[in-house]
């Protein structure tokens, strides 16, 4: 299929676009990597009257390190936040979970803020965005404000975006260096979107005991969220793998997966309990490399 007719813009500057969003309003969509956004409007489930083109902007395509936030502009491709060094130092977490982002053209073209924005309840980026708790950057004709991840994703597709806003950046709190991190999914297919897809870090005291755990799930919920785990469930805990399969159980336990016939309820729970397990096991094998 073909798309819907529009007049197409390409504005050199952040100011040139959002000025052409503010004065097209609803009937303006921007455009980044169009990797979600072509097919939906192939598919003529978009029909937006204006494309706002931001592949110019040169300005939110950066990666920087200031005062322990590792901020990336929005058009910060996925290729590039998989293998930047930068990243790979600060947040080794989400370069690894954007490594993992469909195939490689997909990740050469498909950019964070279009991910974040498009809001698949199993992406890779909402998911490091919540367990990481960043902040994501949003720039209006009115000025800038910022957001947690864990508010601005509402809900399948539907972020806190107004008319005529777009996601500049994303600031993600440097990952402690103390922190070990597991990421895993499952796919039917390589490349496809996870059935369910589990980010954990983990912290070590001195000790060898638990100072801290943090574990998020997406593709169970309409929005990927971080299991409010009660400090008592895992502080000055020993490591073992019987206190893993004990963590594991209880997420599992904090879920309510859609039931429906392609995937049932209870295959999705075992699917989180299995990876839940790998990714803190993961977690814990980084820490000990860390402070080995
Ligand atoms: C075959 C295939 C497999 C894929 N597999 C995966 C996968 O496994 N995991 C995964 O996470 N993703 C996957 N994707 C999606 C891919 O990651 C896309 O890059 C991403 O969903 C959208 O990013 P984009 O830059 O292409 O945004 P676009 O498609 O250009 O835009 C998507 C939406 O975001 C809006 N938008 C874009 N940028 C901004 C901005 N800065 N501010 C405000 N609004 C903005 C657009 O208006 C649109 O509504 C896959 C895509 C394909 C085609």
């Amino acid at each position: 299929m073909k798309p819907a007719s529009f007049d197409y813009h390409r504005p050199q500057t952040v100011e040139d676009a959002l000025g052409l969003l503010a004065r097209f309003g609803e009937t303006a969509k921007p455009i980044a990597g169009g990797q979600s956004l072509g097919p939906m409007l192939n598919m003529r489930l978009a029909r937006p009257r204006h494309l706002v083109d931001l592949n110019d902007l040169v300005e939110l395509d950066f990666v920087r390190v200031v005062d322990g936030v590792l901020e990336l502009g929005a058009m910060t491709r996925h290729q590039r936040v998989a293998t930047s060094a930068e990243v790979r130092r600060a947040h080794p977490l989400l370069a690894a979970a954007a490594a993992t982002i469909g195939h490689y053209p997909i990740r050469q073209r498909g950019t964070l803020g279009g991910s974040l924005v498009h809001a698949d309840p199993a992406a890779q980026m909402p998911l490091i965005a919540v367990l990481a708790n960043a902040r994501i950057v949003i720039g209006g004709v009115g000025g800038m404000r910022e957001i947690a991840a864990c508010d601005f994703f509402q809900s399948v597709m539907t972020v806190d975006l107004r008319a005529g806003e777009i996601v500049t950046s994303v600031r993600f709190p440097v990952l402690a260096p103390n922190a070990g991190w597991g990421f895993r999914l499952f796919s039917r297919r390589h490349g496809d979107f996870a059935m369910v897809a589990v980010a954990a870090t983990l912290a070590l005291a001195d000790d060898g005991r638990v100072a801290d755990l943090k574990v998020a799930v997406g593709g169970v919920a309409s929005v990927p969220f971080r299991i409010d785990l009660d400090a008592s469930v895992f502080a000055g805990a020993t490591p073992t793998a019987s206190w893993i399969e004990e963590i594991s159980a209880h997420v599992a336990e904090r879920i309510a997966p859609e039931d429906n016939a392609l995937v049932p309820a209870e295959y999705r729970r075992e699917l989180t309990e299995a990876l839940v397990r790998d990714g803190i096991k993961d977690a814990l094998r980084n820490t000990q490399v860390e402070a080995a």
